[in-house]
């Protein structure tokens, strides 16, 4: 299975992603972590990609297409992927399809996890986030059991530097601009499933699932 999770910053792709992928035992390829980790290694990558990042615009297609190309070539994808945060637009989107017609593969179905602007901007401000194993928190809902440190891993909370409140404007008017013209590419596809993302975690997580577990049913009834 290939699913895309698509959604605006904030709309919990990542904590969701996590759930689909470990549910269909597939690769769960995360662009915004993998940029995050290249700027850890300090890597060339990073180097190319760091300015953009910082300023809540997209990194160039030509550095991202290539980097998920290559991602999804190893041999943990063969059994599925869960994607998150890719593809960013429509470019992406095409060059995702055709790398994966090629290998007599295609994007099965694009999770659309719909949250208001409101609680967008509401979501981003407050967040923290484990620094091992990217669990979220938020400062007012869903604040850690001890400050700073994460329930599940004990790993440490940090801020994301581009959570800044002129930065989240940019990623937001970035992401209408874009990103959410794929809502109307997957659509017409026959691909879009719609979800609420309103909610508890666990509760957004089993309407997501339960969207792609029913699409597959009518899938099956239908083929
Ligand atoms: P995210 O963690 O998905 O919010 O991504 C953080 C940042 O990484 C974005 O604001 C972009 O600068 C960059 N990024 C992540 N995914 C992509 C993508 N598919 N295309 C271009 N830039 C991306």
């Amino acid at each position: 299975m290939y699913i895309v999770i698509l959604g605006a910053p904030g709309a919990g792709k990542g904590t969701q992603a996590a759930v689909v992928a470990e549910k269909l035992k597939a690769a769960h390829i995360a662009t915004g972590d993998m940029f995050r980790e290249a700027q850890e290694q300090e890597t060339e990558l990073a180097r190319q990609a760091v300015s953009y990042m910082e300023k809540g615009q997209l990194v160039p297609d030509e550095i991202t297409i290539r980097m998920v190309l290559e991602r999804i070539a190893a041999p943990d994808c063969v059994n599925g992927v869960v994607f998150d945060g890719f593809p960013r637009n429509l470019k992406q989107a095409e060059a995702l399809d055709e790398a994966l017609v090629e290998q007599g593969k295609t994007v099965d179905k694009v999770v659309y996890i719909k949250v208001s602007e409101t609680e967008l901007l509401e979501r981003l401000s407050g967040r923290w986030i484990c620094r091992q194993c990217q669990t979220p928190y938020h400062a007012l809902n869903s604040p850690p059991k001890t400050p700073g440190k994460c329930d599940r891993c004990g790993g440490e909370l940090y801020q994301r530097a581009d959570d800044t409140v002129e930065t989240v404007k940019e990623r937001l008017r970035v992401y209408f601009a874009q990103t959410a013209p794929l809502i109307d590419y997957y659509t017409r596809a026959g691909k879009l499933l719609e979800v609420d993302g309103e909610g508890g975690v666990d509760e957004v997580g089993e309407r997501i699932l339960a969207s792609i577990g029913g699409s597959l049913i009518g899938q099956r009834s239908r083929g």
